[in-house]
């Protein structure tokens, strides 16, 4: 029915358990594949199991996804009448209904749940399970009460999924919804296909204008601290002949609908948006996820990125900083703290987070493996191959102990008194005012630095502070002071390393060209998620066949990926089969997708064939 072809290991263990009827908590990565495990435990059963999702939208598309399948769903949520209620309840009546999906608002309302414990369950899934902890980042206070449902279906197995993976939202989730004895699952929460990369943030507009020519047609989504900037940018992008929309809490909620129903039905490709984009978004072929400023957490980064290439196939996360931003940041924290009446254990927390974030920023350490840390997992490969420091594309600067010293000798001259811009100024002998009145032309570095572009001294100087070589303090106004290492790198005892990158990404290829143009994926990404090169002329077929997609799609009025994912409309562009049961054994085709799309494609494949002389296959 899925048009699977096996199960990947955790899938496997998860629905063993599901099928012996044990406890589960599941944390697989976005992508890992965790629906399936609820999806098909009770095919075989016979028995119904309720899902509860936090997201109306997200409900409606799994259940109109699955009953494409030809799959018995269906999803309880407030806009229905009266007669859909009646209708679902004879339904269940007669033993039809595999899966019900429920919203958690929805659980608790009327007798709902006095009918529901009198129906014989077969499991309750709990997605997006750390919703129910506070130390999650997406806490909704409707999912508190699923710590009622042990109470009330004592005997009912229960199954959590999520794909936060700290080890105290793990907890939190196993304690709230009081799961008894646990089969607990944890997946790899390396994401192989996609690429990492940092770059200092120098010309916002310019670089991700850059980033996003190097997708096109795809899907894009970036993501920016401040509602104004999310408008400013799209206003930007716009100008350049990009269609891009803004997204964010502060639009009404009718242009938040059409903007994420423009980006579903692939009318619209390019996003920018606040932290507010973000559960919701179900498509599979984001290729490039930007970052604007540094997010606030590596759980908020990994997040975020982990939107991208949903479907297994490359993409790109690109994160653009610079060393402000971790001062806005805390400028936020500040504030909330004071509006909130926050504990100062809170603040401290969050400042400890950042912190994490903007080490991975300056790290030059392979970004899989420092993600992978973070998480406590292994990452065994020397080389990922898949990340700007695995791909060689950050290189030492050269003489970067003569330019550290001068910066450290700057800082010590201008008496530990001041932010990163002045001392920028002075390295660079801008005849600032200030500088003049306070005679820091005077001093010896004075100018020292004026071949070096401001945006890249501050680069320095965040490396230099993340290195331990130079302290910067916290508030509003942040002044450089030197460390105890300082002295030794000034002396000459301590040799100090600093990056730039290489060249300008620009003229690189799209992050799906290059990986499976040999620079290799050493991290052992499942070889159900590898695909073959696209000729050219198969690129061509592949942008036909999403063409038709789209149009079957708004026919249908579904979302296009419904239809088929880019993994298997990829596979019909290289496998180009001629008969039915040739496109059965294409990775995504089951018997009723066949049923229900397989003439239009075939028909679009042979037509495509003979325009373009393209030989079909021939098994
Ligand atoms: P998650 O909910 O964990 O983010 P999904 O359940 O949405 O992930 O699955 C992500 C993608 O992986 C989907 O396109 C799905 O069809 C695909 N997928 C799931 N299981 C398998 C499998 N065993 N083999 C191949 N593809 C799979
Ligand atoms: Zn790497």
């Amino acid at each position: 029915m899925f048009g699977l072809q096996s199960l990947r290991p955790l899938q496997h263990e998860a629905i063993r358990a599901a099928l012996e009827g044990s406890d589960a908590l599941v944390v697989m990565p976005t992508g890992g594949g965790k629906s399936l495990c609820f999806q098909l435990p009770p095919l075989i059963t016979g028995k119904l199991t309720i899902c509860v999702s936090p997201l109306i939208a997200l409900m409606q598309d799994q259940c109109d996804g699955l009953r494409l399948l030809g799959y018995p769903a269906a999803a309880v949520h407030s806009n229905q009448t009266l007669s859909d209620r009646e209708e679902l309840r004879g339904l269940v009546a007669r033993g039809e209904l595999r899966l019900l999906l429920v919203a958690p608002e929805r659980l608790f309302v009327g007798t709902f749940i006095d009918w529901l414990a009198q129906q014989p369950l077969g499991a309750i899934a709990i997605d997006e399970a750390h919703c129910i902890s506070q130390w999650g980042h997406d806490f909704r206070p409707e999912y508190r009460r699923l710590s009622e449902l042990r109470e009330r279906f004592p005997d009912v197995p229960m199954h959590a999924y999520t794909a936060t993976a700290t080890k105290r939202v793990r907890e939190d989730i196993q304690t709230q919804l009081s799961l008894c004895d646990p089969a607990v699952l944890i997946g790899t929460f390396d994401r192989p296909n996609l690429t990492y990369r940092v770059l200092p943030r120098q010309d916002l507009e310019c670089q991700v204008a850059e980033a996003i020519k190097r997708h096109p047609d795809a899907a894009s989504i970036v993501y920016c601290i401040a509602r104004k900037d999310t408008e400013l940018l799209a206003s930007q992008l716009r100008q350049r002949g990009i269609a891009a929309a803004p997204y964010h809490a502060g639009l009404s909620a009718k242009t938040r609908s059409q903007v994420s129903a423009d980006f579903r039905a692939e009318r619209l490709h390019v996003i920018i948006a606040t932290v507010a984009f973000g559960m919701g978004i179900d498509r599979g072929d984001v290729r490039l996820v930007v970052h604007a400023a540094l997010p606030k957490s590596i759980e908020h980064y990994q997040q975020e990125t982990g939107r991208a290439g949903r479907d297994g196939l490359p993409a790109e996360c690109l994160l653009l900083y610079s060393a402000a931003d971790a001062a806005k940041w805390r400028m936020i924290f500040e504030r909330n703290a004071q509006e909130l009446g926050s504990e100062p254990e809170v603040a401290l927390a969050q400042l400890a987070l950042l912190s994490q974030m903007q080490r991975f920023a300056n790290g030059t350490r392979c970004r899989h493996r420092i993600l992978s840390e973070h998480f406590d997992q292994d990452y065994p490969p020397p080389n990922c191959g898949a990340c700007d420091v695995c791909l060689q594309e950050l290189e030492a600067v050269d003489f970067a102990h003569i330019t550290a010293q001068k910066i450290l000798s700057a800082v010590a001259r201008t008496g530990q008194r001041f932010g990163s811009s002045y001392v920028i100024d002075v390295l660079r002998g801008s005849k600032n005012e200030k500088a003049l009145l306070r005679g820091h032309d005077q001093i010896p570095t004075f100018g020292l630095l004026q071949a070096v572009p401001s945006q890249r001294l501050g680069n320095y100087i965040d490396q230099l502070v993340d290195q331990g070589l130079l302290a910067r303090s916290e508030g509003e106004y942040s002044v450089l002071t030197l460390t105890a290492t300082s002295a030794a790198v000034l002396k000459g005892q301590q040799q100090a390393v600093l990056v730039a990158p290489k060249q300008e990404l620009a003229a690189r290829p799209s992050p799906r060209h290059e990986r499976r143009s040999g620079s290799g994926s050493a991290s052992g990404s499942a070889s159900d998620r590898e695909t073959a090169d696209l000729s050219p002329p198969e690129q061509d077929l592949f942008s036909a066949l999403r063409a038709l997609r789209r149009t079957l799609a708004a026919e249908l009025k579904l979302a296009p990926y419904m239809v088929f994912n880019d993994v298997t409309l990829e596979e019909l562009a290289t496998v180009r089969p001629r008969t039915a049961a040739q496109m059965l054994r294409v990775r995504g085709v089951g018997e009723r997708k066949l049923d229900s799309f397989g003439k239009r494609f075939l028909q679009a494949i042979a037509s495509h064939c003979d325009q373009h002389g393209l030989e079909f296959s021939d098994s």
